[in-house]
């Protein structure tokens, strides 16, 4: 059953929805005794994973059960937080339908970053996921809520073709699309209404691990959560558009070795050997050795430091990311001790509720609660080959060729890690130029 189930989900072209789009065929190929669902929905202002909880329960749950059943596990957790009542309350109904009593819920508190894979675990399960280390090593797979309706759908042999989009901030009506992968922002944006200001920038995600567009034609992939419209001058911005060298000046020049942003560190939290603070000490990053650099890569970028905990208005958050690409250019890696973390006594206490986050990010005003608003149909999509972690995909169509939403146009290259993609709209192949396939409209 495992072959058949992995065959399906690698077939449909299904990734990681709420990360880096990690090869889920790949991911469910493994033994593991738990299989947790990551509903925490833990970056303000994303609402499509409640919503699929609440309006799409039996797919996902139907997606849960396979990845039960294919992992060998012993239980299927759906974790969400007890504020999104409703969710809960439809989960329930499913769990209570479930034959094999595998399927569970766990209520997730109302905290930043519940939804870290790392920080998941050790909530749900007391486990505590070694430094540089994946869920995998202690026994469990993480899914996405949107992956597990995907896994769904794959099994019915409906590809990857769409993805679930909650577009708010400065818009007319802020939403949840169904968005097909490979339709620009702006058109999305057109969809919810349009912007409400003349002047702004886009979020691709949520406040906090979101990147800000670098204009509206960029199209939404298979890990697009979330669009969010700003003023450029916003808290939310306004950092993530710091040139990087500006990032280093200010660092330099301005830390005071508080050492808040360790104290509020998730992964400092964990027992991990991540010490934000020590890491802005050197004066140039650049000329500093490797050994006092190598700590930035357990970060996981959740931007705790540069949001909430630093009051200098500096961001280890980007001073790590920067280290991390250096060294990954270098090849170096974590080198594990093999030891088991040590959570920090006050961990529990120092998790930023979600409320208090959003008041310090100033995105109270957009906190709406949108709702689904239906399917946006472009008239052109521009797929990426290369949305997924792993090898970029190679285009199996030609120029000129016409296609229907789902069919394969990129396929895994041999022996690679990588995903496959499919057509999204019906139409017309019109170009296969700088690793996307464009379909327009016939
Ligand atoms: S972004 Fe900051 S708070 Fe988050 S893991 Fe990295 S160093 Fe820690
Ligand atoms: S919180 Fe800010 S000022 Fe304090 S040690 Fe960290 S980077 Fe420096």
């Amino acid at each position: 059953m495992r072959d058949h189930i992995v065959e399906k989900v690698k077939s449909a072209g299904v990734v990681g929805a709420g990360g880096a789009g990690f090869p889920t065929h790949v991911k469910v190929n493994a033994d593991v005794e738990t299989v947790l669902v990551n509903g925490a929905s833990c970056e303000p202002l994303l609402m499509s994973d409640p919503y699929l909880l609440e309006d799409e329960t039996e797919l996902v749950v139907r997606g849960l059960e396979a990845v039960v059943e294919c992992t060998g596990a012993k239980s299927g957790i759906i974790c969400l937080k007890g504020k999104h009542s409703k969710a809960m309350e439809a989960v329930a109904q499913a769990i209570a339908k479930d034959k094999t009593g595998k399927i569970k819920m766990f209520e997730l508190k109302d905290f930043y970053p519940a939804g870290d894979e790392q920080v998941l675990v050790r909530e749900v399960l007391g486990k505590t996921v070694p430094e540089a280390g994946i869920p995998l090593q202690v026994g469990v797979v993480v899914s996405n809520v949107e992956s597990l309706l995907n896994i769904a759908l794959a099994l019915e042999d409906k590809p990857v073709t769409d993805r679930y989009v909650t577009v708010t901030g400065e818009v007319r009506k802020p939403m949840i699309v169904k968005v097909p992968v490979g339709t620009s922002a702006d058109v999305v944006i057109g969809y919810a209404g349009g912007p409400l200001i003349s002047d702004y920038r886009v979020v691709d995600g949520g406040p906090m691990m979101g990147r800000v567009l670098e204009n509206l034609n960029v199209p939404v992939t298979k890990t697009t959560s979330g669009l969010i419209v700003l003023p450029p001058e916003h808290n939310v911005v306004a950092r993530k558009i710091m040139e990087p060298a500006k990032v280093r000046r200010i660092t330099n020049m301005t830390c005071c070795q508080c050492s808040q942003c360790t104290d509020l560190c998730p992964r400092n939290l964990l027992g991990h050997a991540l010490h934000p603070h020590k890491l802005m000490r050197a004066f140039d990053f650049t000329q500093s050795g490797v050994e006092s650099k190598k700590e930035a890569l357990l970060c996981s970028e959740c931007g705790i430091c540069e949001k909430f905990a630093c009051p200098m208005m500096i961001s280890p958050r980007e001073v790590n990311a920067q280290i991390k690409k250096e060294l990954a250019a270098d090849g170096i890696r974590w080198d594990s001790t093999g030891e088991k973390p040590i959570n920090h006594p006050f961990r529990e206490d120092r998790y930023i509720p979600t409320k208090r986050l959003m008041q310090r990010l100033d995105v109270i005003k957009y906190d709406t609660h949108p709702v689904f608003e239906g399917e946006v149909s472009p008239d052109r999509v521009v797929i990426s080959l290369n949305q997924h972690i792993g090898a970029p995909s190679f285009a199996v169509v030609s120029v000129g060729d016409t296609v229907n939403k789902g069919d394969l146009i990129g396929e895994i290259p041999e022996n690679a890690l990588g995903a496959r993609i499919h057509a999204s709209i019906d139409g017309q192949v019109e170009s296969i130029e700088n690793g996307s396939v464009t379909i327009g409209n016939l």
